[in-house]
């Protein structure tokens, strides 16, 4: 922990969730609060990589359906949070990372929490639409060190080609156009609703996520409730 965290030692846990569209930066402020709170962050994104890497038996029943670009069942995800959020090191909280994704998702994180959600931290990201797209679009990729480049705001020395080591930069196929207007239009179809739901139930904090990554970050760990 660096010297800047927040005291949360006898506090009580703090739990936040992200609700944000693709490009809205999500992972990585839900990366840096974690850090900055002490607690773990818990991608079901990355879990999901892990469990099909170690041939768990949820491995193996995400991993046909993430090969074909299929929805991951809401029953399946609520059971991987669950189990991880059930470990010892979540017991002061934790920060949520893509889920929940859909109502359902919430409703079943809600269940594992008794139904408990009044002083969660919810963040609500918002970015014009204009805005994700440039940033989606733009994204290229090296297929060999998997360093990440944007055209325009964050671009190679030389145009295409790996600053670390010389290889062609690709676009991936999560990022090309007409995938990302349908990753958009999932987002407002099925994970939207999820600001209308937790309204009812906490407080949603609306963060303005069109700005510079550092006054993100520093409007987030104002609102953390944590006990100082
Ligand atoms: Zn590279």
């Amino acid at each position: 922990m660096d010297g800047g965290s927040p005291r949360v030692g006898d506090a009580r846990p703090v739990r936040v969730i992200f609700v944000g569209s693709p490009g809205a930066g999500k992972g990585t402020q839900a990366a840096r609060l974690a850090e900055f709170l002490g607690v773990p962050r818990i991608s079901t994104g990355d879990m999901l990589r892990e469990a099909i890497a170690r041939g768990t038996p949820l491995g193996k029943e995400a991993e046909p359906l993430m090969g074909r670009g299929d929805l991951v069942p809401d029953d399946l995800l609520i059971a991987l949070v669950r189990e991880r959020t059930a470990r010892e090191d979540c017991a002061r909280g934790f920060v949520l990372d893509g889920f929940p994704r859909t109502v359902r998702q919430a409703e079943g994180l809600a269940e594992m929490s008794e139904g408990e959600v009044s002083d969660w931290t919810v963040f609500s990201v918002q970015v014009p639409r204009e805005e994700l797209l440039r940033r989606l679009s733009g994204r290229r990729w090296c297929p060999r060190c998997q360093a990440t480049y944007h055209v325009t705001s964050d671009p190679p020395k030389r145009e295409g080609i790996c600053d670390v080591d010389g290889a062609t930069l690709v676009q991936r196929e999560d990022d090309r156009e007409e995938v990302v207007a349908r990753r958009l239009h999932e987002y407002e179809e099925r994970t939207a609703p999820l600001i209308g739901y937790y309204r009812e139930l906490a407080d949603v904090v609306e963060i303005d996520g069109n700005r510079p990554m550092e006054a993100v970050f520093a409007d987030l760990k104002k609102h953390v409730g944590v006990a100082t």
